[in-house]
């Protein structure tokens, strides 16, 4: 039976400010499992500390809000404890890359099969606005004191120098656009980064929906343009077609090229894809010939009458202080 957009969603209540872009976000992704029709008992969803750690307790799936910059190495746990699973991990720009930056560098030399959605907003919005990693240098929003002393980390830059295999953006309030990139994402055989421009209203006066909308950016007849295009307009194409090495070196510097692309002429849409390179579960199955057949989360843990099938003994007698 196909699913509606409405299996997707729980009753939990939402204290997200009003015109947050998460809420954007939110409806992208339960338009996506919708029209994917993926069952909620296949998807898990995990999320870090922030706001958009909450995504998860409005999505009707399995769901886990873990700690602060951690959810990636939890989401890549869930994923390789039971592969059969469509995992999307959540979070905001400080939380997976500021203290969550080294995990995010590692899932990428990994290349689990999963998704991950970076809610990029500049600022941590959960505990009064303060500057967030993708915050540039020297700007200043309502939220902070003094112009921002740090450099902004390049998000897109940063996730294909870490060997991620998908990696697009989209923009919270372009639905539609974004609700497409969390498909492909999701399809997306290996590692898939989703970098969303993500306004949020209340501590970001700089990055706003008036903004990407093209606010004091006039074109040549005098008309307002949007500051966000769509890379597929322009013929761009960052799908590698072969395992060739060469191909992938020049996908990769196109891809890197567009990323330095920000501000007032900014793209959204796919940088560059690659499903020739192994998965993590891939490369675990080539070890382990029995793993894709026998994941952990299908092992049997214990007998009928609930004793563990597991011999813990020795270990507990390694671990004894004496
Ligand atoms: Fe959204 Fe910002 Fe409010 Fe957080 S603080 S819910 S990111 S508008």
């Amino acid at each position: 039976m196909a699913l509606k957009l409405t299996d997707l969603k729980t009753e939990v209540h939402n204290d997200w400010c009003p015109g947050c872009g998460d809420f954007g976000i939110l409806s992208a992704v339960q338009m996506a499992l919708a029209e994917m029709n993926l069952d909620p008992h296949r998807v898990a969803m995990v999320s870090g500390i922030g706001c958009s750690g909450k995504t998860p307790h409005f999505v009707r799936t399995y769901g886990v809000h873990t700690l602060h910059g951690r959810s990636l190495p939890f989401a890549a746990g869930v994923k390789l404890a039971n592969p059969g699973l469509e995992v999307i991990d959540c979070g905001g720009d400080g939380d997976g890359l500021g203290i969550g930056a080294g995990h995010f560098v590692n899932a990428g030399r990994r290349n689990v099969d999963l998704a991950y959605i970076l809610f990029d907003n500049g600022v941590y919005g959960l505990t009064k606005g303060q500057a967030a990693p993708t915050l540039k240098l020297g700007m200043k929003t309502k939220s902070l004191p003094l112009p921002n002393i740090n450099s902004g980390i390049n998000p897109l830059m940063l996730a294909l120098a870490s060997g991620y295999t998908f990696v697009a953006r989209g923009y919270a309030y372009d639905v539609r656009h974004l609700k497409e990139m969390i498909k492909r994402a999701i399809l997306h055989k290996g590692m898939a980064f989703l970098d969303v421009l993500q306004p949020c209203p209340t501590y970001n006066d700089l990055q706003t929906k008036e903004y990407w909308s093209g606010e004091g950016l006039l074109d040549a007849a005098g008309k307002q343009m949007p500051r966000t295009y769509k890379l597929e307009t322009i013929g761009y194409d960052g799908v590698v077609k072969s395992a060739d090495d060469a191909e992938r070196e020049e996908k990769i510097k196109q891809a890197m090229m567009k990323a330095f692309e920000f501000g007032d002429h900014t793209p959204i849409g796919v940088f560059y894809q690659n499903e020739w390179i192994p998965t993590y579960e891939e490369r675990l199955n080539q070890r382990m010939p029995s793993y894709r057949a026998n994941p952990p989360a299908v092992e049997r843990i214990a007998r009928d009458d609930g004793t563990p099938l597991a011999n813990v003994t020795k270990l507990l007698d390694e671990l004894r202080v004496t």
